[in-house]
């Protein structure tokens, strides 16, 4: 006989179970209704895409690209990977549905699990889940680039203002928004010779991550938490006295858009993405309980993206939250799901009470009311401890007293109060009484 084989999620994926779930669902509807309130409807990108989709948006001298895709060849030998964020995705669909037709700017949103092939650890899995937005502009031909910068950093500043108004309705704790420039292709290319430069004469007092990053990604050093290296880093160039007109002038704009909209801000010079198609405004957004994952959102600018993936010239700016971290920030502050529980558990006896206690069933779920039917006849005793452990509030009594009366017995479990009463009378009772999580 075939030995017994034990399945188990794998490593760096996890069962999101009741009651959690409950608060994931809230979560997501918390997101739907804010974000609906500033215009942005939904998008459900697929959760493959061709390999080549994410290599040349994300970048390939990323770690996400570099190592940490779920890349397979497909059975017609093209090489596939599980999405590792979605933002790639969106500009695609930009693209293939013509949506710079569309009333412009389009806004759109998602939610849905990513994957990334990384270690896992608190705040950390290889599926995580994302509640994201990106708003997409195509550029009319001919404009000066320089004349839009205002309504740019307007843009920035209402996208930013959306998702800490969508963290102060779920109950956040300890938000902290920080946000720089990274500059555009006219004055970060000259800032990225000037860090390497200044990265190369320390070089040997650097880890071996970032010795790596001098050559792929200088930015990226910047963004180093070893505690070796603070010292180094804070001496380094930075990008704010490398900014050129245009990029300081939305920078400005931003700050002061983000002053009338009463959002508090840091500023950050060290705040840069890892993904290689951001430029101009980044913004990270930390919360309380998290330890050293504490980021819950990353977001930027990324005009230009759409265009690289075969578009037209297209002005970009968005966000992913992570909604695990989000989950446990809610969680380790007390804001976590209850168990389901019971409106009502339905204890019936007698073959004529069945029929009985289904149409009641039937009666309260069609009202909305959570209802417990038991599948057969179980002695009164026995149902009422069933019904308190699922914490009920009401135990509906259905036997043969109650049918020849149609007087139903009502039992309050928390007081443990009982009263004979009519269907109505129940239904009018208990939808005064209707939870408010239910
Ligand atoms: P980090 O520096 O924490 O790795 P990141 O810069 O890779 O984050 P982004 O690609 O900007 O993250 O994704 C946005 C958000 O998605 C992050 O702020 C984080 O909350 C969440 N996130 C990213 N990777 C993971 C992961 N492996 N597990 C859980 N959440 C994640
Ligand atoms: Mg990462």
């Amino acid at each position: 006989m075939a030995e017994k084989k034990k399945f188990q999620a794998i490593k760096g994926t996890r069962d999101l179970l009741p009651p959690d779930t409950e608060l994931w669902n809230r979560v997501e509807q918390t997101a739907r209704e804010v974000f609906g309130t500033f215009g942005f409807g939904e998008i459900r990108p697929p959760i493959f895409e061709p390999t080549e989709l994410f290599a040349r948006s994300i970048g390939m001298d990323t770690d996400v690209v570099g190592k940490e895709m779920y890349s397979f060849e497909d059975r017609d030998e093209t090489s596939v990977s599980l999405r590792p964020e979605a933002t790639a995705s969106v500009c695609r669909a930009y693209i293939e549905h013509g949506m710079h037709a569309w009333p412009q700017p389009v806004k759109l949103y998602y939610t849905g699990p990513m994957f990334r092939r990384e270690r896992p650890q608190k705040g950390r899995y290889r599926q995580f889940y994302q509640i994201g937005a990106e708003v997409l502009e195509m550029v009319p031909p001919n404009q000066d680039p320089a004349k839009n910068i205002g309504k740019d950093a307007a843009v920035d500043a209402e996208v930013i203002e959306m998702v800490m108004a969508f963290f102060a309705r779920s109950g956040l704790e300890g938000v902290e928004l920080a946000i720089n420039s990274i500059g555009d292709r006219q004055c970060r290319p000259k800032y990225v010779e000037l860090l390497r430069a200044e990265l190369m004469k320390v070089k040997d007092k650097l880890g071996p991550d970032s010795q790596r990053r001098i050559l792929t990604n200088p930015l990226r050093v910047l963004d180093s938490k070893l505690e070796s290296e603070q010292g180094i880093i804070a001496g380094l160039p930075r990008i704010s006295d490398h900014l050129c007109a245009n990029c300081a002038a939305q920078y400005a704009e931003l700050k002061r858009q983000l002053g009338m909209r009463g959002v508090p801000y840091a500023e950050n010079w060290r705040l840069v993405r890892g993904l290689d198609y951001y430029m101009r405004t980044t913004f990270e957004i930390t919360a309380r309980g998290l330890g050293s994952q504490n980021a819950v959102c990353g977001g930027g600018r990324y005009d230009g993206l759409v265009e690289l993936l075969g578009g037209p010239p297209t002005k970009g700016i968005g966000f992913a939250i992570g909604e695990d971290r989000l989950i446990l920030s809610l969680e380790e502050a007390g804001k976590g799901g209850a168990a389901l529980g019971r409106d009502v558990f339905v204890a019936w006896m007698g073959e004529q009470a069945q029929g009985a206690a289904i149409l009641a069933a039937q009666k309260l779920r069609a009202s909305g009311f959570r209802v417990e039917l038991p599948p057969v006849e179980q002695k009164f005793g026995k149902a009422l401890g069933q019904a308190d452990k699922l914490g009920a509030r009401y135990a509906l009594i259905l036997g043969d007293d109650e049918i020849r009366t149609g007087q139903w017995t009502v039992k309050t479990l928390a007081s443990g109060e009982q009263a004979k009463m009519s269907e109505a009378e129940f239904l009018e009772m208990s939808r005064k009484g209707k939870r408010l999580s239910s």
